[in-house]
């Protein structure tokens, strides 16, 4: 590689024209093209034998923004005057909530746990405005934690209802169904930057067979099995030809899972050469669609980001600096947000993909490495929990 060839923050790979061929000679010969057709409940089938130890269904969707919106009808519905509200973390994709002001709520702005980096069950039980929520929404930000047993607890406790959005979590889920699907309603991103897509898709993931009823008929305009709408919904299905990338794309899971653990190995052992092991936090610790560099202030994060962009090498914070901050979402209330700002101002998303060159993750490492002071055992224990 050239030395200052730009390297993407990101590259998708999702299969050639030649791996879909044998799936769309099936809608050619079938001439179905959506609605639950053979190809999506092939591929609904597949998954659900993925994570046959939490017995969850998958119901498909056009996104994962879809998917959020039908799991929120079919745990919630609609908001009412007497819960308006919906509370959302401020470290998130502006889609968790986007999809919460579709379904008519009010998104309240939470922080998020400094550690993990997602909502706090227990401290959210207690919080001032459940009283008025009428869902809540933890995100696994990053694809990160196995939220499902504190949810339940939290939804037992308050019987306030629950969706996690765990758009980046389909590796964490397949490697612990237990720990992520359940009674509490999970939902994932098939976009092209998650690392199972089907180029647009989503899913929601869910032990409980009717509630998943309610997911497909929410994204299917209210129709379930009759030509009669029975509740509110949208048009969030999956085509025929997404699922023919979906199939394809299983079909080449355990060779990319191979090649993320050796890319992952590679990217780690390039950032211990320069004692900022610790620093980083790569698959299976998050989603193979990111590597974060967490920086000790904004300052440090911003001399990292100059240096990489000085070399040619994309960053992304991928979360923005807190979705509260989005033009689009600002006019909307929120708590204090310390930890938000501090995260969305400190980690620095960096180049990964399993097919990164040797010499590129040489580059980023080295780069980072001349702007950042090692500081050795100062970082233990930091991404425990
Ligand atoms: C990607 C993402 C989404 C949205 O998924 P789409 O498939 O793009 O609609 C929602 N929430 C989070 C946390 C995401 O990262």
């Amino acid at each position: 590689m050239n030395a200052d060839e730009p390297i993407a923050v990101y590259r998708a790979r999702l299969p050639l024209a030649r791996e879909l061929v044998p799936y769309l000679e099936r809608i050619d010969a079938n001439r179905w093209y959506s609605n639950h057709g053979e190809l999506v409940l092939e591929l609904e089938g597949r998954l659900a034998e993925l994570t046959a130890p939490a017995e969850a269904r998958w119901v498909t969707s056009s996104s994962g923004t879809a998917a959020l919106e039908a799991a929120i009808l079919a745990t919630a519905g609609r908001a009412t005057p007497a819960r308006p509200l919906a509370l959302v973390p401020a470290y998130t994709f502006v889609a968790t909530a986007m999809a919460v002001e579709r379904c008519g709520y009010v998104p309240h702005f939470v922080d998020v746990n400094d550690v993990t980096w997602s909502l706090d069950a227990d401290e959210l039980a207690t919080h001032p405005l459940l009283a008025r929520a009428g869902v809540v929404v933890p995100v696994m930000a990053y694809g990160r934690g196995s939220p499902q047993a504190a949810w339940r607890r939290f939804h037992e406790r308050t019987g306030t209802p629950v969706v996690i959005d765990g758009a980046a979590a389909f590796e964490a889920l397949v490697d612990d169904p237990c720990g992520i699907a359940g009674t509490i309603p999970v939902t994932l991103s098939f976009h092209a930057t998650k690392p199972f897509s089907t180029g647009e898709g989503g899913a929601v993931v869910w032990s409980d067979s009717l509630g998943c009823a309610r997911v497909a008929r929410a994204l299917n305009f209210g129709f379930l099995g009759a030509r009669s709408s029975q509740a509110t919904g949208t048009n969030g299905k999956m085509s025929e030809y997404h699922a023919a990338v979906g199939l394809a794309s299983l079909a080449g899971l355990a060779r990319r899972r191979i090649a993320i653990a050796e890319a992952a190995r590679a990217y780690g052992d390039a950032f211990a050469e320069h004692e900022l092991d610790e620093r980083i936090l790569l698959w299976p610790e998050i989603s193979s669609s990111y590597a974060i560099f967490a920086a000790e202030s904004e300052r440090e994060a911003q001399r990292v980001a100059t240096a990489l962009k000085d070399a040619g090498i994309e960053h992304r914070f991928w979360y923005g600096r807190g979705i509260h901050r989005e033009p689009s979402l600002a006019r909307y209330s929120g708590d204090a947000l310390p930890n938000a700002e501090r995260l969305a101002t400190s980690l620095v998303g960096i180049p990964f993909c399993a097919d990164l060159a040797a010499a590129a993750v040489e580059r980023i490492a080295t780069t980072v490495a001349r702007v950042v002071i090692p500081a050795r055992g100062a970082g233990q224990g930091r991404f425990a929990g």
